[in-house]
């Protein structure tokens, strides 16, 4: 058995599923459903054994501990975040309790966990803990992408709080010797990514005729990654990664948000044309992101040579896929739509 934390998100939930389709092996799911978290994005397991599902904090030590206790699971995949720049400039504490407090809390018990296993279990324990490139900070348009021995930078609460988590798992192998792993990963998209996020956030208002924000001159650069390519990496370095390495994981996808957000106007102009015109003509410019990173690239070649991963979906099909879901997931997305999003959203792009 594994811990999964955060399995209830985004990519939680695509590796919960992933991992119970391909491997089988059973997972215990720690999530506090925040607003990101959505156990119907999990509805096609219900009943199934291998699939535990806890609702709880990471930082709740008590708790930690008696799952760990009880489940004795041989590793921990810790995805459990506050995960959105923009709401962690509008109220940096959750970004801070759960990303650093939250990780240090399970770190502690993780810890407190491996020290007292048997040897053969210690040896094959691992934490990884999955973070993001955003950490590096922001490269002008002739640099080099990021590499795992780049420099820390990071410019927003958002990406300093998850800096702070990976320098506390560095430190936990460092100091103690827990077994850890980090990984980096570029921007993500595919199926139950919540809509506050560029990709579902266009499709989501395109098909309603809704304006499409851009921030800034809407040349800000992201490198880009299916969701299910970075499961894969997961795996990848859970099973074969060196114990203490930290591996960058990317799909050489750089690409300005502007040209994302026409191509998913054009995808949509083919899969649901709008009698009222061509989707782009609702692309809006807004107000730019206070202190928004100009680019972000990965050097993905660490991974790609030790553990032998390479992304299975380009950008073209990744991204078809990813409008198609949404399209043929209307209730998923109606019942997302519905609730507290609608709230925030209103009360963040209403003043723009
Ligand atoms: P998400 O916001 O969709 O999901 C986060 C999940 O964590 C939710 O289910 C939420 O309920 C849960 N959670 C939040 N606080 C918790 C707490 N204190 N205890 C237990 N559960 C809690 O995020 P995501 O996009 O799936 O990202 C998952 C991880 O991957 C994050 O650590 C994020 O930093 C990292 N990451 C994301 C991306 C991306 O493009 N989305 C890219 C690289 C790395």
């Amino acid at each position: 058995m594994i811990l999964v934390t955060g399995g209830a998100g985004f990519i939680g939930s695509n590796f919960v599923l992933d991992w119970l389709r391909d491997l089988g092996e059973p997972v215990l799911n720690l999530d506090k459903l925040t607003y990101a978290g959505n156990l119907e994005n999990l509805a096609s397991l219900k009943g199934d054994p291998r699939h535990i599902f806890v609702q709880g904090d990471i930082g709740d030590r008590a708790l930690v501990e008696r799952l760990l206790r009880e489940h004795r699971p041989r590793a921990i995949v810790n995805f459990a975040a506050e995960s959105h720049v923009d709401r962690s400039i509008h109220g940096p504490e959750d970004f801070i309790q759960t990303n650093v407090v939250g990780s240090f809390h399970l770190l502690e018990e993780a810890r407190g966990y491996w020290q007292g296993l048997p040897e053969r279990e210690r040896l094959d324990f691992r934490f990884l803990h999955v973070s993001t490139d955003e950490v590096y900070g922001s490269l002008g348009p002739g640099d080099p992408p990021f590499t795992e021995t780049t420099p820390y930078a990071p410019n927003s609460p958002y990406s300093a709080s998850k800096a702070a988590s990976d320098h506390l798992v560095r430190a936990y192998h460092h100091t103690y010797g827990l077994p850890t792993l980090t990984t980096n990963c570029s921007n993500n998209y595919g199926p139950y990514q919540f809509p506050e996020k560029l990709i579902p956030l266009m499709i989501l208002n395109a098909v309603q005729g809704k304006p499409l924000p851009i921030y800034g001159d809407g040349l800000n650069v992201r490198d880009w990654l299916y969701v299910g390519d970075h499961c894969t990496a997961i795996r990848a370095v859970l099973a074969r990664g060196r114990v203490g390495q930290t591996y960058n994981i990317g799909g050489w996808n750089e690409k300005p948000n502007i040209e994302i957000v026409k191509t998913v106007c054009d995808l949509l102009d083919e899969l649901r044309p709008d009698p009222a015109g061509p989707h782009a003509r609702l692309l809006t410019y807004v107000q730019d992101r206070p202190g928004h990173d100009r680019r972000y690239a990965i050097d993905a070649r660490k991974i790609e040579r030790e553990l032998g991963w390479r992304p299975a979906e380009t950008f073209d099909t990744g991204i078809r896929k990813t409008v198609r879901w949404y399209l043929d997931n209307v209730a998923w997305v109606e019942h997302v739509a519905s609730g507290e999003y609608r709230h925030w959203l209103e009360q963040n792009y209403k003043a723009r």
